[in-house]
């Protein structure tokens, strides 16, 4: 179906931040075809009023993992290796059921495309393993969604007692026998099921659905495991997802375990190039920053998962004036708690200005409009598809009424994007030239069932829950003294602040 976008404001976050108070945008088959005053109906095309109305590219989230969704509020703050217990629990654990795959990825799609998000990538995680009937729950719960969506596999492959400092000395034997024995997948195994899934998923929809690869970290895979993934991202011209430098003790753990920083770890291993994406990249220094400058990485930013695990301020202008894209994500629903990249720019806009007492290398709010759109388009290799409104590229729009209280009186555009719109505003959401939310419905899922499934999934859900609490029980106080001496080691870097 074509559209036509009549008298809009549009803001277009291209190269030049070329705005227009009012013209005509025209979508055909899904791209958006033209741009230009008093452009005329065609036949059967479908006519948008935009009188007081803001057409902008589609929020890109450009970290996120579906898993957490179910999660969203259940857990007090607390650090990421903590956290992360309650996550990815390091024992043999039954798994959830697809339908819970699939439904907590069509929650967390649908709570993206009402608040504007139209691209996600989403690094899911499987627990305790992963085959081919839960990524296709996933996949298809994106298809039956309707966002344009990039997916990995994040799968660690080795013991829960390899990924820290101290961690192995600390255990008692019992557990840590019990932790070497969970059951873990070879590289090679992982691998071939990365290449049948990128044959089964990887551009479907007409592209909107695609593959990347993801070794959750560098330091929780084999290294035979970490080149094959970046084997496969080369192939595949796909993004590669490494969480790196996230914590403090991340940064310990490259001092006692690899004598250099994980970023270099990565550098030397030959993985690190401009198809990395950097997840967080809070505890890097000068020569971390140095070597993903030269080799074109890119960096997601989780400015209130970062907030709410104390994980630290990334140092957002150092890694920005090297030229490195930033791109913003929400991280999952258990460490943002929401899935509302309006909330994530504002604090990414927010949270720098205490970092650095030169207030004119604080972010602007274009510079923050950027990073929440185009940058995590390119992080995803998808720039010369969307990100932007430019004639020729996909139709992922998004209409915000700005007869709203956010807009009233409208002052500065693009600061009352960033700083006053909550996502309230969105009144339509384009996919592809698709409308999925119209008047701040979604046309792609009926919503009341959506919910009325997840209560009912959340019963046998809760009851597989109360297990890990009881093994989180029994941990917390052994990753506490891991934590604590951790605390206790000494860096030259510091990335939180009081
Ligand atoms: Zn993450």
């Amino acid at each position: 179906m074509s559209h036509l976008f009549k008298n809009v404001r549009v803001l277009t976050l291209d190269a030049d931040f070329t705005e227009y108070a009012a013209i005509d945008v025209q979508v055909r088959d899904g791209i958006i075809a033209a741009i230009g005053a008093a452009l005329p109906p065609e036949a059967g095309v479908n006519v948008i009023d935009g009188t007081g109305k803001l057409l902008m590219p589609g929020l890109v989230n450009g970290h996120f993992h579906s898993p957490g969704t179910f999660n969203k509020g259940a857990f007090a703050s607390m650090p990421l290796e903590i956290f992360m217990l309650y996550e990815v629990p390091p024992f043999d654990c039954p798994p959830v059921s697809s339908r819970v795959d699939y439904v907590r990825t069509l929650l967390g799609a649908v709570e993206m495309l009402k608040g504007g998000v139209t691209t996600v990538h989403d690094d899911p995680f499987y627990v305790p393993t992963v085959g081919m009937s839960r990524i296709d729950a996933v996949m298809s719960a994106y298809r039956a969604a309707g966002i344009r969506a990039t997916v990995s596999i994040n799968m660690p492959n080795v013991a829960e007692s390899e990924k820290y400092p101290f961690l192995r000395e600390l255990l008692p034997e019992p557990v840590r026998s019990r932790m070497e024995e969970a059951g873990r997948l070879p590289g090679d195994e992982l691998t071939a099921l990365y290449r049948a899934y990128i044959e089964r998923w990887h551009g479907v929809d007409g592209g909107r659905l695609r593959a990347s690869v993801s070794c959750s970290a560098p330091q929780r895979v084999t290294p035979d495991y970490l080149g094959a993934l970046s084997a496969l991202s080369a192939e595949f011209d796909v993004p590669y997802n490494m969480h790196i430098l996230e914590t403090r003790l991340q940064r310990v753990l490259g001092d006692v375990r690899f004598d250099k920083s994980l970023i270099r770890y990565v550098h030397d291993e030959g993985v690190l190039n401009e198809r990395s994406v950097i997840i967080h990249a809070i505890w890097v220094d000068a020569d971390d920053l140095d070597l993903m400058a030269a080799s074109g990485c890119s960096v997601a930013h989780n400015p209130i998962c970062n907030l709410r695990l104390g994980s630290g301020i990334m140092p957002f202008r150092a890694i920005a004036e090297r030229g490195i894209t930033i791109c913003l994500g929400s991280d999952e629903l258990c460490s943002d708690d929401s899935v509302n990249m309006w909330s994530v720019m504002k604090q990414a806009a927010l949270v720098h200005n205490i970092g650095d007492p030169d207030y004119r290398r604080w972010p602007s709010a274009g510079e923050i409009l950027r990073c929440g759109t185009a940058n995590g388009a390119r992080a995803m290799r998808l720039d010369s598809l969307t990100g932007s409104i430019e004639v020729g590229k996909q139709a992922d729009l998004v209409l915000v009424d700005l007869d709203s209280l956010a807009f009233t009186p409208l002052n500065d555009l693009r600061r009352q994007l960033v700083f006053c719109e909550t996502g309230t505003d969105v009144c339509l959401v384009m996919v592809g030239g698709r409308i999925v939310v119209e008047d701040g419905r979604i046309l792609t899922v009926d919503e009341t069932d959506l919910k009325r499934e997840v209560r009912e999934l959340m019963v046998e859900y809760a009851r597989q829950f109360r297990e890990v609490d009881r093994w989180v029980t029994e941990l917390e106080p052994v990753y506490r003294q891991m934590y604590e001496r951790a605390v206790r080691h000494e860096l030259a870097v510091n990335r939180w602040i009081g």
